[in-house]
């Protein structure tokens, strides 16, 4: 078989996890507000727009995934339903403890997103894995407070199979090892191919066509038939959910091409000076992203936008590139060349619905030598000076005085939850 495969395919068996936060967002809003278990808990998108979570409870009622708010707002209120705007502070603090604790458990570990990672778990005797999953269960739930299903088996893609079985399947009690073949190809006959990771809807539509309906349909196809017709990611789907691995652990991120910041306003915008705000806070937010990653950018591009869907309004968008002089992630130069870029594209008369900053070209901080050598380690202390600040007494402790204060033109979020972890005045107050 080895040979058949040539060498890409690796055929020692190797044992692959996925660990899935259950309902993320919903749970991290229960956890400091114990009155929200076994109660229906929603949460919003940005602008309070569309629906992009939902606790079991709410999904049993029927509330779907992506549906705008206003449309749910008649069952979300026959039903007593718990809804909250977004808090990424909160899910993006909750989900660095809960990787914090996975890499205890192995070192081998890829966060594939804020509430998804996959472990390797060579070395642990097979009789040895249901406890040890059930172990970090009850360790990310009793530590951090959130419930997580976990899907064992032999490749990346049979992991993430096994996590489906684990999270449906209420007998499982949150862990499902699939390492028997026997039993895979039964779990695989009862799995919609659509449901394969990788495949999505338009491939699926294609394979139902030619009589492939399940995952085992899938595997069955000859590999030449696969080849042909879906390339080498097809085949290597098929050959993930035959047991032999073709998709490794990627532990290392890779590194960022650009960073976006940008958000639609909650209000219409007018005035160049709400706008200069709002670019000031996303070039801000920007270049601490960057200083994070330790990376620099030379160009930044700059935009803004009508909404256009609104057709009785007059519409507008532009966009501006920016080179900066030398490679930089200085929080005060990033702001000043924005605000310049601004005025350059800005025109008054028109309702302005979106804006943001892109910073491109990016490089690793520790490579840019040479050039203005002095300016960059003068601009390097008092990012540090700043960030640090920020970091002990909270986000916005120390801003440029560009962002302003009232920020008007900020999103809308009528219904976020206290920042319980990152923010000093939301600590929970507990009184006896
Ligand atoms: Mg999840």
């Amino acid at each position: 078989m080895q040979q058949l495969l040539g060498n890409n395919y690796k055929s020692k068996q190797e044992i692959y996890s996925l660990i899935d936060c259950n309902s993320f967002y919903a749970s991290c809003e229960r956890i400091f507000n114990p009155r929200l278990f076994s109660k229906a808990v929603v949460v919003l998108s940005n602008n309070d727009g569309c629906i992009i979570a939902r606790s079991d409870e709410a999904k049993k009622i029927g509330i779907k995934m992506g549906e705008p708010y206003f449309k749910a707002k008649n069952i979300i209120k026959k039903n007593n339903v718990q809804v909250f705007s977004s808090n990424y502070s909160l899910y993006g603090d909750i989900s660095q403890r809960v990787m914090e604790i996975l890499s205890r458990f192995s070192p081998e570990i890829e966060i594939y997103s804020i509430d998804e990672a996959f472990l390797k778990f060579d070395g642990i005797n097979k009789g040895d894995l249901y406890d040890y999953c059930h172990n970090i269960r009850q360790t990310i739930k009793k530590w951090v407070g959130i419930p997580v299903s976990i899907g064992v088996g032999n490749t990346k893609t049979l992991a993430k199979v096994a996590n489906r079985i684990a999270k449906n399947d209420k007998k499982r009690k949150g862990v499902c090892i699939l390492l028997d073949s026997a039993e895979i190809s039964l779990e695989l006959a009862n799995l919609d191919v659509a449901e394969v990771w990788g495949i999505g809807k338009k491939l699926s539509k294609f394979l139902k066509q030619n009589n492939i309906c399940c995952a085992n349909d899938f595997v069955q196809r000859d590999r030449r038939w696969i080849r042909q017709h879906m390339g080498v990611v097809g085949e290597r789907i098929s050959m993930e959910l035959l047991g032999f691995s073709c998709l490794s652990l990627e532990m290392i991120p890779n590194l960022r091409k650009n960073c976006c910041v940008s958000r639609s306003f909650g209000s219409p915008v007018e005035t160049i000076n709400d706008l200069s705000e709002s670019v000031a806070c996303y070039a801000t937010r920007a270049s601490e992203k960057l200083r994070e990653e330790e990376l620099v950018t030379s160009v930044m591009s700059l935009f803004l936008l009508t909404n256009h869907f609104n057709k009785n309004d007059p519409q507008y968008s532009n966009s501006v590139k920016i080179q900066f002089d030398y490679p930089t992630n200085d929080t005060i130069i990033i702001v000043k060349k924005a605000l310049q870029g601004l005025r350059k594209i800005y025109r008054p008369g028109y309702r302005y619905k979106k804006a943001g900053v892109i910073m491109l070209d990016l490089s690793i901080e520790s490579n840019i030598q040479g050039l203005f050598e002095t300016d960059r380690i003068k601009s390097k202390s008092l990012m540090k000076s700043f960030d640090l600040i920020n970091f002990r007494y909270g986000s916005d402790t120390i801003c440029t005085a560009a962002e302003g204060v009232k920020k008007l033109w900020s999103m809308q979020r009528q219904r976020i939850s206290p920042c319980y972890t990152t923010r000093f005045s939301d600590l929970l107050k507990v009184k006896s």
